[in-house]
Parts: structure tokens; C-alpha cells; sequence
């Protein structure tokens, strides 16, 4: 029996991106990895707040600038006290935040996160035979292509779900090549189910 089943893939980042810079212990380029730990630094009447990396080879620390210099009013009490608990969902928050990246002018590995997907199936309708659709969920945008997406979730190869594609089996309601797309919250992603039996035999 065919449905048309709505699939919500909620993509939840595990870490966040590791930073490639210079280690001055190592003498070299590597990355550095979100210790999911901050440093609060009173400074007279102002504060600094950092956001610590380590190498991963030999542990150095880098920290990652987030306030510098601003009075502890600007931020509320509660947002205070999470970074000074190491707050593991604000660490994350911060570690994928591209403006973070471009104000510290750092060059973030994308490819480095590592994330689960949770699926749960929204509703079942009958209306549109042999067609599944797919939306994603994703509070913070980790720059997985939605060919990558697919093919780990359907467990069908890349050049499989290109093919898949490109004989219109694979549509979004935009319109353009999904597969070139990256995931962002609220994208839909069509697929016709027939199709995906035959390439997976
Ligand atoms: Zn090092």
C-alpha cells in the first residue's frame, strides 16, 4: 500500500565546526576543537568572554573572542551564569555561529561537524500515491548538502540520488537543484517512492 508520508528529519549538530589555524606549539596548521568551555575575564568594570578551542594534537588553547570589553549589563544575568556554568547548548550555539567565524576571522571545517537526524513521521495521506516528502528541521544551518543528506538517510549512493534526480524523482517546490542545496529549516524534499525501491534493489 502507497502513502504519502511526511517525514520530518530534525538535524541535530553533536559538535561544531573545527577551527584550522596556525599552532604555534605544533609549528604548523591544525585543527582545534570546541572545548565547549568558556573563559569569563573581569576587567575593571568591563568583561571579556571567550570561547576555548584546543589543538588536537598537542591540546594548546585558543580562544575564541565573543564579548570583548562590554559591561556586564548588556548581557542578562541568566546568559551570564550560562557561561560561567559552561553551558553546552550556548557553546554549540557560539561554535557554529558564522558571524562568530567571520569576526574572529577564522577558517571553520563544515565537514568536521558531526550531527545526529531524528526522523518522525508527521501524517499519513493517501492523496498522492507512491510520494514521500521530506522536511527538515534544523535550528542552526551546518552547510550539509542535501545530496550528502540523502544518501546517508536512504542509504542510496550519491551518484544513485543524482541520477534519481535528474530523472524528476527527486523535486523541491522551488524548483532548482536541490541536490547543489544545502539543508536549512523548512526545506522540502519530494521523492517518488517507486524510483527508490528500483535503485535500492
Ligand atoms: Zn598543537
Amino acid at each position: 500500500m502507497s502513502y504519502l508520508n511526511i517525514i520530518e528529519w530534525e538535524i541535530i549538530p553533536d559538535t561544531t565546526p573545527e577551527v584550522k589555524r596556525n599552532c604555534p606549539k605544533c609549528g604548523e596548521k591544525k585543527h582545534y576543537i570546541n572545548s565547549e568551555k568558556f573563559r569569563v575575564n573581569a576587567n575593571g568594570a568591563l568583561i571579556d568572554i571567550w570561547l576555548i578551542y584546543q589543538c588536537e594534537k598537542c591540546k594548546s588553547t585558543w580562544n575564541m573572542t565573543i564579548h570583548e570589553r562590554i559591561n556586564p549589563n548588556a548581557i542578562s544575568k541568566i546568559q551570564y551564569e550560562k557561561f560561567q556554568s559552561n553551558d553546552r547548548e550556548l557553546a554549540i550555539q557560539y561554535g557554529l555561529d558564522t558571524n562568530m567565524h567571520k569576526k574572529n576571522k577564522i577558517e571553520a571545517i563544515w565537514e568536521s561537524v558531526r550531527y545526529n537526524i531524528i526522523s518522525k513521521e508527521l501524517s499519513q495521506r493517501s492523496e498522492r500515491k507512491d510520494e514521500q516528502q521530506y522536511i527538515i528541521k534544523c535550528k542552526y544551518p551546518l552547510q550539509i548538502r542535501a545530496d550528502k543528506l540523502l544518501s546517508e538517510k536512504l542509504q542510496i549512493s550519491r551518484s544513485k540520488i543524482r541520477s534519481l534526480y535528474e530523472n524528476g524523482a527527486i523535486y523541491t517546490p522551488e524548483c532548482r537543484n536541490v541536490l547543489k542545496l544545502k539543508a536549512y529549516d523548512g526545506m522540502q524534499i519530494y521523492i517518488d517512492n517507486k524510483n527508490i525501491v528500483l535503485s535500492k534493489e
